[in-house]
């Protein structure tokens, strides 16, 4: 019997976070993100993430094959048995098609592909409201948690704000582009495997996860 073994896709602001806790939880499968299992194999010093130390000490980008390797090392794990959620693996064709290679190899090959979907003037009206209190470090939203008058800080009642960086409009654009241009082959790919699962994320957190457990159901 084949596990529920996932992959979640969503662009930066999607809620991609939100909703892989949800799946995880419900469906009682681990969560795989690259970020912590990057983290755990360095820290664990398994063959794969030592080869990845040395690059990164090197301070240089860890190869395809380096980051395959980790992801092979984790899902070679017992607990992904019943079913795993991979999340931020894989971003590119090569890594697609290596994770097609082990899931034959280790009889774990995915069954779906779940990408929330939000178009990009949205995530750049949720990815840039946010902004900061000049005088006593407040954070506000210009759509989800405004000042209560318009220019005043709730808290100390200063007029002074400003964006991080990381807020600005052309940062977020820009990183937003990079995204969109990774994700669209691999959403090629899956859809023509059959495997993509479209879901609509401009609704409410729990609409959204209550489309994504409909999916699932009939995967299984
Ligand atoms: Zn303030």
């Amino acid at each position: 019997m084949t596990g529920m073994n996932l992959m979640l896709m969503g662009l930066p602001g999607a809620g991609k976070g939100t909703q892989a806790e949800r799946i995880v939880d419900e469906f009682d499968i681990p969560h795989i993100s690259t970020g912590d299992i990057f983290r755990a194999a360095i820290k664990n010093k398994t063959p794969m993430g030592l080869k990845a130390k040395s690059f990164i000490d090197k301070g240089e980008l860890v190869p395809d094959e380096v980051t395959n390797g980790i992801v092979k090392e984790r899902l070679s794990e017992a607990d992904t048995d019943k079913g795993f959620l991979l999340d931020g693996f894989p971003r590119n064709m090569a890594q697609a098609q290596a994770l097609e290679e082990m899931g034959v190899e280790l009889s774990k090959p995915l069954v779906g592909v779940i990408n929330i979907h939000v178009d990009p003037a949205s995530l750049l009206e949720r990815l840039t409201g946010r902004f900061i209190c000049r005088d006593c470090g407040a954070t506000y939203h210009k759509i989800f948690n405004p000042t209560k008058v318009e220019g005043t800080c709730d808290r100390c009642g200063g007029h002074n704000f400003y964006q991080r960086e990381d807020d600005k409009p052309e940062t977020v654009k820009n990183r937003l582009d990079v995204n969109i241009k990774m994700n669209t082959p691999l959403l090629a790919f899956y859809e023509e495997k059959g495997l993509l699962h479209e879901v609509d994320g401009n609704q409410e957190i729990g609409k959204v996860f209550s489309n994504i457990k409909d999916i699932l159901k009939d995967l299984k």
